[in-house]
């Protein structure tokens, strides 16, 4: 099936056309983002292939419908750069990766949360420079600390475990019980107990419109005085002006983000010669306190390849007519 492979980067190439050997499908790879100025360079094709960057809101997807695209298939678990219910409408299918390793992202957030506490990051650049001081790096111990986990599915779950192998305690919010997180010693908490309890607080559950700023500047004042942040979710999550307020009080004590809300226009670039405008991410990586990288929370050779090999799949039960099970839920 002619597919338009949009936000392509060389690793997104190798793994997908790996994936791509059998099935034969035919792949347009293109380095833009979707947008409605792009949307064009997708004509002909009955499915367009995606990222969490790229923009398929109603305008987008009405072009696409245009011209004959039947399927939006994202090389991501969230899905909310997507406006299912327009696709609905146009009859468009949409579909996500949810099976590929989960792992790749929790582990990814407890090695944020050891390089801001422990001030890893700062340390090496340090030492680079011959400067073998230790003022300024003292963290704490994570044995014995309470941990806030906001989402206790699949990644929240294999942070919250990993935590509690740290000698943490485990506390966890989420609209539904997973009755996993309690069987290995985590215990559900309102966030009117979680907030003010937690040393750490780590951001797990997808980006809707209630979540939209679940930390904000009102949470932030009733968090444990310097809690460190984690934010390997959606940048939409936090109030990053709100963030930033409170990093320079002191009340957040650390923060530690690999998604930021304004990254559609900076992240999965080199941008290192030209003048960025964005002055909130400038004011946020100026912070000694504040790791920012770039959405690479996923980007393990098992997560990669999972998440192209779903893709393939679903692009082909979908030209076979077959069911399709990673359909995106419509809400
Ligand atoms: P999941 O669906 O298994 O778990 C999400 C959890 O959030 C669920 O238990 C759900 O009930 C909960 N939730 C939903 N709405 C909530 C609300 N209003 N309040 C509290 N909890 C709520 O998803 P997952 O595979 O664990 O992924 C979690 C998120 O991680 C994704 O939505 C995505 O945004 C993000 N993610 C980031 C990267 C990255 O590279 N940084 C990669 C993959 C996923």
């Amino acid at each position: 099936m002619k597919t338009a492979v949009f936000s392509t980067r060389s690793y997104d190439k190798t793994f997908l056309t790996a994936a791509n050997a059998e099935a034969g499908h035919e792949l347009m790879f293109l380095q833009d983002r979707l947008t409605a100025h792009t949307a064009s360079l997708a004509a002909g094709c009955e499915a367009v292939c995606v990222f969490v960057n790229d923009n398929v809101d109603a305008e987008v997807l009405a072009i696409l419908a245009a011209q004959g695209t039947r399927l939006v298939a994202t090389r991501s678990t969230g899905y909310n750069q997507i406006d299912a219910m327009a696709a609905a409408g146009l009859g468009i299918e949409v579909v996500r990766v949810t099976g590929y390793s989960p792992y790749s992202v929790a582990e990814f957030a407890v090695g944020l949360l050891l390089a801001v506490n422990r001030k890893i990051a700062r340390a090496s650049v340090r030492t680079r420079d011959g400067n073998f001081e230790l003022d300024g790096l003292m963290g704490f111990d994570l044995h014995g600390k309470t941990v806030g986990v906001i989402g206790t599915g699949k990644i929240g779950t294999i942070f919250a475990r990993i935590m509690l192998g740290f000698g943490c305690t485990v506390l966890g919010y989420d609209q539904y019980r997973n009755p996993a997180f309690e069987a290995m010693g985590g215990r559900y908490a309102s966030t009117a107990e979680l907030v003010p309890g937690c040393d750490v607080l780590s951001l797990h559950c997808p980006l809707t419109q209630e979540t939209r700023h679940i930390v904000n500047s009102e949470s932030l004042a009733r968090a444990k005085r310097g809690a460190i942040l984690i934010n390997t979710s959606r940048g939409g999550l936090v109030d990053t002006e709100a963030a930033i307020a409170a990093l320079k009080t002191g009340q957040l004590g650390g923060l530690a983000i690999d998604v930021y809300e304004q990254e559609a226009s900076l992240f999965f670039q080199d941008l290192s010669s030209t003048i960025i405008e964005d002055d909130v991410i400038q004011r946020l990586v100026s912070f000694h306190n504040v790791i920012v990288t770039g959405h690479q929370a996923f980007f393990t050779q098992e997560a990669i390849g999972q998440i192209m090999q779903t893709t393939i799949e679903s692009i082909s039960a979908f030209e076979a007519g077959a069911g399709l099970v990673n359909r995106v839920p419509v809400s």
